[in-house]
């Protein structure tokens, strides 16, 4: 019995369905539960966690100095950018994510290291975003994480074969790999 009764306290009525339009209510099977989780406070706590891992994807591109790559709807227009770029870089929006989320193995895969940049890129962007102000955030980031031996040697020394490094950064990571092989 108070099983039962636990359970329709669990249920909305149907007054309180969702509003969609003045007068109109959205009845859905899975918000029809007002907790989504067996109790109130586990959906508390699922809902904290999805709050505060927003807050992480907000908070985290601000303290790592890249505060407009938030606002990059990852919508891929910018890949229009084509020959238009002079280090033949095909995809600017991973540049901008990899940079928003510190994946800096991600970021030297597509090219990251090799961007000069000319701003080229940057009238392709549905907002504007100041690209190469991003991509020059990310390679500074970049090369610091080598140098503090957080990215895998063997994924740099890869990346060179690839000629991922451009002209810039190439002497910087080739005397970093030489002095990490005699250490
Ligand atoms: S800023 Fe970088 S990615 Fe954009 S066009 Fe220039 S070289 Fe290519
Ligand atoms: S066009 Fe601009 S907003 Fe869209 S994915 Fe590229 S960088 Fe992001």
């Amino acid at each position: 019995m108070a099983k039962e009764e636990r359970k329709s306290t669990k249920k909305r009525e149907d007054g309180t369905q969702p509003i969609a339009l003045p007068g109109i209510r959205r009845f859905q099977f899975f918000s029809n539960l007002r907790d989504r989780s067996l109790t109130t406070n586990l959906n508390r706590l699922a809902m904290l966690g999805i709050g505060a891992s927003l807050a992480l994807d907000v908070v985290k591109p601000i303290a790592t100095g890249l505060p407009q790559t938030i606002y990059c709807y990852e919508c891929r227009a910018c890949y229009a950018t084509q020959d238009k770029c002079p280090m033949a870089i095909q995809y600017q929006a991973e540049l901008n994510v990899a940079s928003r989320v510190g994946d800096h193995t991600r970021f030297i895969e597509a090219g990251g290291m090799k961007c000069i940049r000319c701003g080229n890129c940057v009238s392709f962007c549905v907002v504007h975003l100041d690209l190469p102000r991003i991509f020059s955030r990310g390679q500074q980031r970049v090369i610091e994480a080598i140098e503090a031996g957080r990215i895998p040697r063997n994924r740099i020394v890869e990346a060179m074969h690839k000629g991922l490094f451009g002209r810039q950064f190439i002497d910087r990571v080739a005397a970093w790999l030489e002095d990490t092989e005699q250490a």
